[in-house]
């Protein structure tokens, strides 16, 4: 389940980042001029739109420079929450049968908490996938 919701999250993160850096203005920041009620980019004020003071102000806070940040420390928190192998145990599953589970850790939540191999990703990784729920792909197992 981890390589599914990581590699289909990883796609998310690789979408948003093409079209962030796909933008045809000279800088990815972008700042509202309020008096021209104009969104401008901050190298050569080239207008990026026209739009009304919250939706400028909005767009203006997430400017491409801001998306790829994100996107980079999303893609770093990604990876330091990869799951850090313990053992392997009998587990019991949910219609009280018993098996041989694979228990995992994250290198990262806290507390620590040891978990199937079957039910990981861990929290954290959940939450980061929710964000994309509404996009094609998305599994309503992974949601936290
Ligand atoms: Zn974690």
């Amino acid at each position: 389940m981890t390589d599914d919701l990581v590699a289909w999250l990883t796609e998310q993160l690789d979408h948003d980042q093409r079209i962030a850096e796909s933008t045809r203005q000279a800088s990815p920041s972008w700042q509202n001029f309020d008096m021209d009620g104009e969104l401008r980019d901050d190298v050569n004020a080239g207008t990026v739109c026209i739009a009304g003071d919250a939706d400028r102000a909005h767009i203006a806070l997430h400017d491409p420079a801001r998306v790829l940040r994100e996107i980079a420390a999303k893609k770093a928190i990604i990876k330091a929450h990869g799951p850090h192998l313990l053992y392997h145990q009998v587990v019991k599953d949910y219609d009280g049968s018993q098996r041989l589970g694979t228990l995992v850790r994250c290198r990262s939540c806290e507390p620590p908490q040891e978990i199937t191999r079957d039910t990981w990703p861990c929290p954290t990784l959940r939450h980061m996938a929710a964000v994309y729920a509404d996009r094609p792909g998305y599994d309503e197992s992974w949601r936290p």
